[in-house]
């Protein structure tokens, strides 16, 4: 599926690169990379979901600058309803054959006491792979949390921030003696700019869509978002969602979910929320991540 890089260059790629087509050649990527196997699940009638986060709390430490996920913009940041959550993951495990890689994220998913009870309901042996995605300041030291995260196999995703670096380096410590899988990551963070409306017209905002290369739906609260933007955002009340932009989980049928998911992850439509995003423009430049602690 590796594209020769010359051939990348040519006009055609370019034009390509802001239409559907790439869309979907990122998503078929994506499903390549679990190997060739992964092939069966794009038979008429599968239905695998390629990357889905799963919100557990919108508490966190740390208030970063240009947090994409708008976590930050919470006045009232709190963990999510155990219940709901684990309703809803066997509810989305209930509707998809394969989902290639599921993160527990929040906020900062190592405050929520409930952790080890959500952890216990990922289907991880239908997953790829699982991460807990971290900014490596709090240690968990519960003995039920540690061996659950070691029977399902979940990878602990650890933000590189440079102010973490001495909690990082403890936390690998611990994980490597109680054998749990951990990856420190390094990304270019980028500005997604703030959740107001930036007056793109429709052509722009096709392209944008198309350029944009977060492939990351978002279930919070009983509800699949397509994107972590709209989600959070129509949470706070600062960005519109449209009714066909989510998946209502728990409200729906196994065979409606089946349907509507498969609407939702093969979308070739902008969502209201693109209009407030600066992802997939030329204003989506570089910025430095973590650099708030809280007190
Ligand atoms: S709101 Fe649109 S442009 Fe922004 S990250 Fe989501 S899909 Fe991409």
């Amino acid at each position: 599926m590796n594209i020769p890089k010359r051939l990348k260059q040519t006009k055609l790629a370019e034009r390509l690169k802001v239409s559907w087509f790439y869309k979907d050649y990122r998503r078929l990527k994506w499903c390549f990379q679990y190997g060739p196997s992964r092939i069966k699940y794009l038979l008429p009638g599968r239905l695998w979901v390629d990357k889905v986060d799963v919100c557990i709390t919108t508490k966190c430490n740390m208030r970063c600058d240009g947090c994409d996920h708008l976590i930050p913009y919470y006045k009232e940041p709190a963990h999510l309803d155990k219940d709901r959550v684990i309703a809803s993951i066997r509810k989305l495990d209930e509707a998809s054959d394969r989902i290639f890689h599921l993160n527990i994220l929040g906020g900062e998913p190592f405050l929520d006491p409930d952790l080890k009870y959500i952890l216990e309901a990922v289907p991880s042996e239908k997953c790829d792979v699982v991460q807990i995605v971290t900014n490596a300041t709090i240690i968990p030291s519960d003995p039920e949390l540690i061996d659950v995260m070691r029977r399902k196999k979940v990878v602990v995703l650890m933000s590189g921030y440079s102010q973490t670096e001495r909690s990082r380096s403890a936390f690998i410590e611990m994980l490597t003696r109680e054998g749990v899988a951990y990856h420190v990551y390094y990304p270019v963070w980028t500005d997604f700019g703030a959740p107001q409306d930036y007056h793109h017209d429709q052509k722009e905002l096709k392209r944008q869509f198309f350029a944009c290369k977060e492939s990351c739906h978002n279930l919070r609260d009983g509800k699949l978002y397509a994107c972590f933007r709209n989600s959070h955002g129509s949470a706070l009340g600062l960005v519109p969602c449209g009714e066909d932009e989510y998946v209502d989980l728990l409200n729906n049928s196994t065979a409606e979910n089946r349907k509507q998911l498969r609407r939702l992850i093969w979308r070739h439509r902008p969502l209201l929320a693109c209009q407030y995003c600066l992802r997939g423009t030329a204003d989506n430049v570089g910025i430095v991540r973590g650099k708030q602690l809280k007190k």
